[in-house]
């Protein structure tokens, strides 16, 4: 905590070599760290270097005597309390008040006495260190001030110059009340233990202060944030399990908030920093307190972006047994729901809706944007059940391991009475369902029943569930067009010459001016399939690269001044995919496109180390981007010159009102890198003004074609 493994420095100043070396002999070498001048202005200037804790000095000495240089001593603001020790040859007293009064602690005459001189430098000191503690510290708490903790703080930054150091800010919860309901003596109480419990944690190690009233900061000089969090942690754990007995002997337990930043690379100077920590604790308070948050920018301007982010996607089911992905209720919970209703069940009508998602799409998309995928079809499913039935619908998911959804129709009415019409019903809902874009690539199947309801017997509705679940049986038909895209995908990878059939150049807009920004590649079957190439050439291998790289080359000779935007997907060597492209789009500006969830461990060490030698033409786009804890990383680890969202994340966005303030967040973390962010295939008015209000400036997809139809854009898509 303090400088005490340091030794002591005394600055032991005479004319004589002498005299310097048996002072110093005097003093017992090993105790002191001796720094030594033969004149006053030589002092001066060993001074500036390291001060001293103990001056002593000769009264005659060349040049400028002892006096003068004590008086200057006295006048300096670092050096003005320094114990200053006069050795004497003179027994006079006149001379000896004439020092007392100049400002010297002690006069000893020669021939010195060691035992005497030790004593006086001692206690000097100490009594020195005991001033210095009272000033530097609080009264209450024991702990430093917060100008010592200032003080300390720039000290550690000069030491820490090429080494990271965090600061954490701790406040306690509620802390006015425990003061309203117990009084004041126990406020102080509940602080005092505190700062015990925190000068235990941080021992010699760590510098913690009272910043203040109930806050606290704790100085950690080389410690990551992360770590650093860890620290405070262990203070919550300590300090939680500790009972105060208050009014009444009322048993309470106190808690605390924490914000940690890290510097530099959060903020590059104190104020940056503790402002940045202030960020961290005031989003711990809003989060319900009793935690410690780590900085991030985004939590000064978009808590639901950072809520988001933090949310936890490692579980199927939340604590209130919601499935994480979709946020409906498992099928127990529902069905729990449904027995518990209060007017009386005749039947219910049941709808049990699988979604099988494609494995090629998800292997190079990535699970995360599976789940956005998910999201968007189940508020289709919403939708399109919505108002068909007279009693409340209820949605929950249907299995943990399979896409599975089930819609329940609990009626008063026997359903049975008109079963055909309920079958209509269902395969209308389910035609609508499958004909959204959302549904994209998936596979759905349905199955339809109606179940009865028997009180006595409510897990037979369980059984009844998972009957009808077993009866779906997918359609098919999405699986088998892309298996035949995929043919044709290879085809042109075989063939480069024969453009047909179908890969397509499509663009990327600024929504604001409507300018074409990007060019990108993509291979079609009519309007309504559209694949990007990463997808359906999945292993690619260096002969098929080579010959998808002369197929793109071919492309782009039409648009040769817009920077082509060529996919990666993992299936070759990154470098070596540089270097072919390098050769083959000679001279052309390309983005390399990376998906999001290609970005391994290992492609970004490459990345990180081999960027600075791409050629000058070829730079890193992020694409498919789910918007998750990764994605922060990956940008602030690579440097990236375009950010592209997953087509999921903007599809039918206008439904999810959370999910525009998280784009939101996502664009304004973008700007603050000064990263492009791009939307491809936008199919809907809502979901292009949305876009373009956000700022997002690049779209196309379907919606840009009708702008073009239009009239409001020129030229071909
Ligand atoms: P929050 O969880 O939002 O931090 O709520 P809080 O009640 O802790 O926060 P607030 O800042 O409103 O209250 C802080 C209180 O701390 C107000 C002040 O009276 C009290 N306080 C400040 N210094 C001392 C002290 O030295 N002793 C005691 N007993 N109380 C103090
Ligand atoms: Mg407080
Ligand atoms: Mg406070």
């Amino acid at each position: 905590m303090k400088d005490a493994q340091k030794k002591h420095a005394v600055l032991v100043v005479a004319a004589d070599i002498e005299e310097i070396g048996s002072i110093v002999r005097a003093l017992n070498r090993s105790d002191y760290d001796f720094i030594t001048a033969r004149s006053v202005p030589e002092a001066l200037s060993n001074i500036t270097y390291r001060l001293p804790n103990v001056i002593i000095s000769e009264a005659e000495l060349p040049e400028v005597d002892g006096f003068a240089f004590l008086e200057k001593i006295r006048k300096g603001i670092k050096t003005r309390l320094i114990p200053f020790v006069f050795i004497t040859d003179s027994k006079g007293v006149k001379e000896r008040v004439h020092a007392y009064q100049t400002g010297a602690d002690a006069i000893l005459v020669k021939p010195v006495n060691s035992e005497e001189l030790h004593a006086v430098v001692a206690s000097r000191i100490r009594l020195i260190e005991e001033f210095y503690h009272i000033a530097v510290t609080d009264e209450l708490t024991r702990l430093y001030n917060r100008r010592e903790f200032l003080r300390k703080f720039n000290e550690e930054i000069y030491r820490e110059e090429k080494r990271c150091l965090s600061l954490a800010l701790l406040d306690l919860d509620h802390f006015k009340q425990i003061n309203d309901i117990h009084g004041h003596q126990m406020g102080d109480n509940v602080l005092m233990t505190f700062a015990e419990v925190i000068m235990s944690v941080c021992g010699d190690v760590y510098f913690p202060a009272r910043f203040g009233g109930e806050e606290f900061v704790i100085l950690f000089p080389g410690i990551s944030s992360v770590d650093a969090k860890e620290i405070v942690e262990r203070i919550r754990n300590i300090y939680g399990a500790i009972s105060f007995q208050g009014d009444k002997k009322k048993v309470f337990y106190v808690n605390f908030s924490a914000g940690v930043a890290e510097y530099p690379h959060m903020a590059a100077n104190l104020s940056y920093l503790l402002s940045k920590a202030d960020h961290a604790l005031y989003a711990a308070k809003n989060e319900g307190r009793g935690k410690t948050l780590i900085y991030s920018p985004l939590m000064g301007r978009n808590d639901r972006f950072w809520e988001y982010l933090k949310g936890s996607r490692e579980t199927f089911l939340t604590k209130d047994n919601t499935d994480v992905v979709s946020r409906l209720p498992y099928l127990p919970g529902a069905l729990e729901m449904i027995t518990n209703l209060d007017f009386e069940i005749q039947s219910i009508g049941t709808m049990a809706i699988s979604i099988r998602e494609n494995p090629t799409i998800t292997a190079v998309r990535g699970r995360q944007n599976l789940h956005y995928d998910i999201r968007n079809i189940v508020s289709v499913i919403m939708e399109a059940c919505e108002n068909n039935f007279a009693s409340d619908t209820f949605y929950c998911r249907g299995s943990l391991f399979e896409c599975d959804f089930v819609v329940l129709f609990p009626s008063i009415a026997d359903f049975s009475f008109n079963l055909q019409k309920f079958k209509e019903l269902c395969n209308d809902i389910f035609q609508s369902i499958s004909r959204n874009p959302a549904c994209g690539v998936f596979d759905l199947g349905y199955a339809c029943d109606v179940m009865y309801f028997d009180r006595k017997k409510p897990w037979g509705l369980l059984d009844g569930v998972k009957r009808i679940m077993g009866e779906i049986h997918s359609s098919d038909i999405k699986r088998k067009k892309f298996e035949k895209l995929q043919r044709n995908a290879r085809a042109i990878q075989r063939t480069p010459s024969q453009n047909k059939p179908l890969i397509e150049t499509k663009y990327y807009f600024n929504t604001f001016n409507l300018h074409r920004e990007y060019q990108y590649f993509v291979v079609s079957d009519g309007p309504e399939y559209v694949f990007e190439l990463d997808i359906l050439i999945e292993n690619q291998i260096k002969k098929q690269a080579e010959l998808f790289s002369k197929t793109i080359a071919k492309h782009t000779q039409r648009e040769k001044e817009l920077p082509s935007m060529v996919p990666w997907n993992g299936g070759i060597d990154l470098q070596e995919y540089i270097d072919m492209l390098a050769v083959h789009l000679k001279g052309r500006r390309m983005l390399l496109m990376i998906n999001e969830a290609q970005i391994t461990d290992k492609v970004r060490d490459t990345l990180i180390r081999t960027i600075r030698s791409f050629p000058p033409a070829i730079s890193i786009g992020l694409d498919n981007c789910f918007i998750g804890p990764d994605l922060l990383n990956v940008l602030s680890s690579i440097e990236c010159k375009a950010l592209c969202f997953s087509e999921n994340v903007i599809r039918n966005i206008h439904s999810f009102k959370e999910r525009i303030k998280i784009v939101n967040g996502a664009k304004i973390f973008a700007d603050q890198l000064g990263i492009p962010v791009l939307a491809k295939n936008i199919m809907h008015e809502e979901e292009y003004l949305i876009v373009r209000d956000l700022g997002i400036y690049y779209a196309s997809g379907p919606y840009m074609e009708h702008l073009r139809k239009k009239g409001v854009i020129n030229g071909h898509m």
